[in-house]
């Protein structure tokens, strides 16, 4: 099965299978990774080999925490204004999907936010957004605590090709569904928050990135499990971690590592993706892209055909031919065929060449 879930979403072959073995009996130890307590040696040295895997790959400068949270990225949507809002009170958030304005909703029980853009389009219930703004949009506070964006909308197919320019305000990203996708200057952020489920690992640890001087502003009246401060002080290990989820990120880490680090799968992201909107733009109007073309998403490639009927009757028989979790999202309709790190080239390829055929059948 070729699979195109958006998350939780495919995972390395490899990672499966030394997880596999793992699972039964952690070699030497003789006890399974899910039986070990999260306070052992060997525990430590997966909790440790995650990090480092992670500062290898995304460069990540001594001055930044990595922390290994839980409750999804949906609790850092009120995590980062909890913390990072006080003493100013007041955020700005750029709207470029469903995600960042959930994100919004939050951050509005902590103080003001204002929308530094936003390019939602349509109306009533048939509301989207298909682009990510210009630089000459954005309309920022330079007195704001923090920007908010999210870096690749995962529902919509749109990702930011480069981060916004906020000048000395911190950037804060949502980077649930494009994290370790390619390269990031991680110095140009404040924090990056991401759920693991797309291409980290599985649901149920969120990863955290702060610079550290921003830990000064979570603020001793904040419950414990919600203070990042806590968090980085216990190395994430204030309560019992997702001990899991972090070891399957350190295999993960480790697969990147092997396969040549983020260039190298941003260089193989990049062809899974050229092939598919290639295919879309090819098709003479048969496959319509959703996206605007600049702001097109490497991870998450939506696309409509003429009616209804024929996006049932593709997917129905994609299904068939064992291309699973291509229906698009409930609130944009169509097709959405989620391209992660995991996903093979020759998955991609495949559906190719069943779009072209279906295309040719029913054109
Ligand atoms: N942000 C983005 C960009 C997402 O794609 C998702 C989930 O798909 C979320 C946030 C929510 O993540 P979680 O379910 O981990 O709370």
């Amino acid at each position: 099965i070729y699979n195109f879930s958006a998350g939780p979403a495919v995972l390395p072959e490899e990672v499966l299978l030394e997880a596999q073995k793992d699972l039964f009996a952690l070699p030497g130890v003789g006890m399974s990774i899910l039986e070990i307590s999260h306070r052992s040696k060997t525990y430590d040295a997966i909790h440790q080999e995650a990090k480092e895997g992670l500062k290898q790959l995304l460069n990540i400068p001594d001055d930044y925490t990595i922390l290994f949270l839980q409750g999804g990225a949906s609790l850092q949507f009120s995590m980062v204004p909890l913390n990072l809002m006080p003493p100013k009170n007041k955020a700005d958030y750029i709207l470029t999907g469903s995600w960042s304005k959930k994100a919004m909703k939050e951050a509005k029980r902590v103080g003001t936010v204002n929308v530094a853009a936003t390019t939602e389009e349509g109306e009533g219930d048939k509301k989207y957004f298909k682009r990510i703004p210009k630089q000459s949009e954005l309309k920022l506070d330079p007195d704001a605590a923090y920007v908010h964006f999210t870096s690749n909308n995962t529902i919509f197919g749109t990702e930011w090709q480069t981060e916004p320019e906020v000048g000395n305000v911190p950037l804060v990203c949502d980077a649930s569904s494009d994290i370790l996708s390619k390269p990031l200057d991680i110095k140009k952020y404040g924090l990056i928050y991401a759920g693991a489920q797309k291409n980290m690992g599985p649901s149920g640890v969120t990863l955290v990135i702060i610079r550290k001087d921003l830990l000064e502003r979570s603020q001793d009246s904040l419950h414990t499990m919600l203070n990042y401060k806590i968090h980085a002080e216990n190395d994430s290990l204030y309560n019992t971690p997702n001990t899991f989820g972090i070891y399957i990120i350190k295999l993960v880490t480790k697969w990147l590592l092997g396969l040549g680090g983020l260039e190298e799968m941003f260089k193989i992201n990049k062809k899974k993706a050229q092939l598919l909107y290639d295919c879309i733009d090819q098709s003479g109007g048969f496959y319509k892209g959703h996206a605007e073309k600049d702001s097109r998403s490497l991870m998450n490639v939506t696309f409509n055909l003429a009616t209804e009927e024929l996006e049932k009757k593709l997917i129905d028989e994609a299904t068939k031919a064992g291309f699973s979790g291509l229906k698009g999202h409930r609130s944009v309709g169509g097709l959405r065929a989620s391209i992660y790190n995991a996903f093979p080239v020759k998955g991609v390829e495949a559906l190719v060449d069943f779009m072209k055929d279906f295309q040719k059948r029913n054109g």
